[in-house]
C-alpha cells in the first residue's frame, strides 16, 4: 500500500469531490480523534465519556455541521458571529449545542445570546450585562464559562481575563438572572509546553468551583495540544482542523 491509500485530500478548487467523499473523510477523521481521545483519557486514569468533544467548524460550510451531526458529533464551536447566526439557523432542528468560542464584542452579545447555548469567551463585566440583556429578550437561559488569559505576561488582545479577576467576574456571571456559570475556557500560548498553563487554568476552575459548584466545565485543548489538556483536567476539548482539516482562507 502506498502512504497516500486512504488518505482523501480535497481537489485544489478547496471543493470536496462529492459529499460522500467528505462524509467518508469526516467519519475517518472523527474516529481517530476520538481514539486519541480515550487514550488520552485512559492515560491519565480518566474515563473518555469524561470529555466532551466539541467541533469546531468555524469557516466550514453547514453541510459539514450535518454531516458531522451525522455521525453522532452533539457540540459545535464557532468563532464569528456574522458567520455562526445562519449556520445555527441553517442546522437547527438538529438537536445541537452550539458553543460560541472567539472573542466577542459587547455589540454582538445579543445576536450570540439568542443562539448560543454556551458562550466559552467571558472575559468582562461588560460583556456578561450585554449577554444578560440578550438572553432576557430572547428569554433564553444561556451558560458563561470565563476565559482565562494563560499567557505570560498578560498580552493583549486574545481575550481572557487574568486569572486574579476570575472571582470578581464568576461572582457577577453568578448572579445574573438568564446565565448560568459553567466553568472556565483557555487557550495555551502559542510555543513551549502547554501543561503550565493548562494546570493554571484548573487552578481557575477550583475558584470558579467554589463560587459555583455545578460550574464544572473546562474547556481547553485544540487540534494540536487536547491530549496534554486531558491529562490536566479538561472536560472539554475544541478541535478543528483535527476533525475537519485545515481551514479553507475564503469562505
Ligand atoms: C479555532 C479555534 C479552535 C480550534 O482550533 P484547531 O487548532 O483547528 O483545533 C479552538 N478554540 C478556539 C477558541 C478557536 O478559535
Amino acid at each position: 500500500m502506498g502512504v497516500l491509500d486512504g488518505m482523501r485530500q480535497p481537489s485544489h478548487c478547496g471543493q470536496w469531490e462529492t459529499m460522500t467523499d467528505r462524509r467518508a473523510e469526516l467519519a475517518a477523521n472523527l474516529a481517530a480523534v476520538n481514539d486519541q481521545l480515550a487514550q488520552a483519557a485512559v492515560s491519565a486514569g480518566r474515563r473518555p465519556d469524561e470529555i466532551t468533544l466539541i467541533a469546531v467548524t468555524k469557516k466550514w460550510p453547514a453541510s459539514d455541521v450535518q454531516l458531522l451531526a451525522e455521525l453522532g458529533v452533539r457540540h459545535v464551536g464557532e468563532s464569528r458571529d456574522q458567520e455562526a447566526e445562519p449556520k445555527a439557523a441553517e442546522c437547527a432542528g438538529l438537536s445541537l449545542v452550539w458553543h460560541f468560542v472567539g472573542q466577542l464584542q459587547t455589540k454582538k452579545a445579543n445576536s450570540v445570546a439568542s443562539y448560543a447555548d454556551v458562550v466559552e469567551s467571558v472575559d468582562r463585566v461588560k460583556l456578561v450585562d450585554a449577554l444578560e440583556r440578550g438572553a432576557q429578550q430572547a428569554g433564553r437561559q444561556v451558560r458563561c464559562l470565563i476565559q482565562v488569559s494563560l499567557d505570560e505576561p498578560q498580552t493583549i488582545g486574545r481575550g481572557g481575563v487574568a486569572p486574579t479577576q476570575v472571582g470578581v467576574l464568576a461572582e457577577y456571571i453568578a448572579a445574573s438572572a438568564h446565565l448560568q456559570l459553567g466553568g472556565v475556557m483557555g487557550v495555551a500560548p502559542l510555543g513551549g509546553q502547554p501543561e503550565p498553563a493548562f494546570e493554571q487554568l484548573t487552578k481557575s476552575a477550583e475558584l470558579v468551583r467554589a463560587i459555583e459548584p455545578s460550574a464544572t466545565d473546562i474547556s481547553a485543548g485544540m487540534s494540536h495540544d487536547f491530549p496534554q489538556a486531558i491529562a490536566c483536567g479538561a472536560t472539554h476539548v475544541r478541535l478543528g482542523t483535527a476533525l475537519l482539516g485545515q481551514r479553507p482562507d475564503v469562505r
